[in-house]
């Protein structure tokens, strides 16, 4: 009996580690776009629960870098206070350096990157490389090799998977006051990361954490005065990201005003039309 279901648990582990590799390998990079607040690290870490694949925030890393003291962190510490962006080449090494992990080989969320019209085409010419580096020679057909690119051995005789190479990218587009309330009332849980708001998402007991109790803590720069040059920095230099998006028609703005179960349905709709036009390439191509 305890055999048995031993058996039975090992069979479903199974098929639950397939399902979620067959859902993870279809969603390929996704770039979550969106003003400071608009609810981007809360959609991320939505994906990231459904889809198997991680949140790539290069906010938190850089957080992350300011609390270990590292040499990356001390360059930002100053510029992230005053609510200005850290150099293109600085972050572009750390976000390269993070998807050359396993874990990023069937996809990822990218939060808060690309930020400006430099790291867009970075981030191109990085997926450019991962493409051609691990691509299978049907991949290497122009109108395909764009979109597509294979993890399989080039070798290999049988039909290979296929990855979206370049991203999904969703804008979520959220009003000014909105915004407002949103950063003023956020607070993160500085164990699990879980973000609550004091507004709209407030945790069962005062400030503390609902999933481990911890105290919550309040962002650095989500300060009135820090506010403002943020949401500049986005409209100067993340503007341009969408349009450079917009340009090659990759952009998918949504209503980011909704409430967040509302995104998230349409975020998963989007994602879920793009896996179905994947799998209808791999099926004309078995
Ligand atoms: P970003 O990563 O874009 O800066 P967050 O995901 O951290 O934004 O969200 C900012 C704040 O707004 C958080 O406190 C979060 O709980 C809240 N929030 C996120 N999405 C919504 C939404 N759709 N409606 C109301 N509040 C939201
Ligand atoms: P939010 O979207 O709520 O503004 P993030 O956590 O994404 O917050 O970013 C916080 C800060 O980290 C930014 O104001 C900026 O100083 C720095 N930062 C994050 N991502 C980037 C990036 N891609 N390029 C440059 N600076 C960044």
């Amino acid at each position: 009996m305890a055999l048995r279901e031993a058996a039975g648990n090992t069979v479903r582990e199974t098929l639950a580690n397939s399902m979620a590799q067959e859902t993870s390998r279809d969603i390929g990079p996704v770039v979550l776009l969106g003003p400071p607040g608009a609810g981007k690290g809360t959609q991320a870490k939505r994906i990231m629960d459904r889809y198997q694949v991680p949140q790539v925030s290069t906010g938190d890393l850089l957080r992350q870098n300011i609390a270990q003291g590292t040499e990356v962190g001390c360059a930002v510490k100053a510029v992230m206070a005053r609510g200005e962006l850290a150099s293109d080449d600085l972050v572009c090494e750390m976000v390269r350096q993070r998807l050359r992990q396993p874990d990023c080989e069937q996809g990822y969320v990218l939060d808060g990157f690309p930020r400006t019209e430099a790291q867009a085409e970075w981030l191109d010419a990085f997926l450019e490389n991962t493409v051609f580096e691990n691509s299978h020679p049907e991949n290497s057909h122009p109108e395909q090799s764009h979109r597509f690119s294979s993890k399989e051995n080039p070798s290999s005789k049988s039909h290979p998977r296929v990855t979206r190479a370049w991203p999904i990218v969703i804008r979520l587009d959220v009003d000014y006051n909105q915004l407002l309330l949103r950063i003023t009332g956020r607070r993160s849980c500085p164990t699990c990361g879980r973000i609550y708001n004091v507004h709209f998402q407030p945790p069962a007991f005062d400030e503390v954490c609902d999933v481990d109790g911890s105290k919550l803590v309040t962002r650095n720069d989500d300060r009135l005065e820090v506010i403002q040059p943020r949401i500049t920095a986005y409209q100067e230099q993340t503007g341009p990201v969408a349009d450079y998006y917009q340009r090659s028609g990759r952009l998918i703005a949504i209503n980011g005003d909704q409430p967040m179960d509302v995104v998230t349905e349409e975020i998963f709709r989007i994602l879920e039309g793009h896996r179905t036009e994947n799998s209808v390439i791999e099926d004309q191509r078995a």
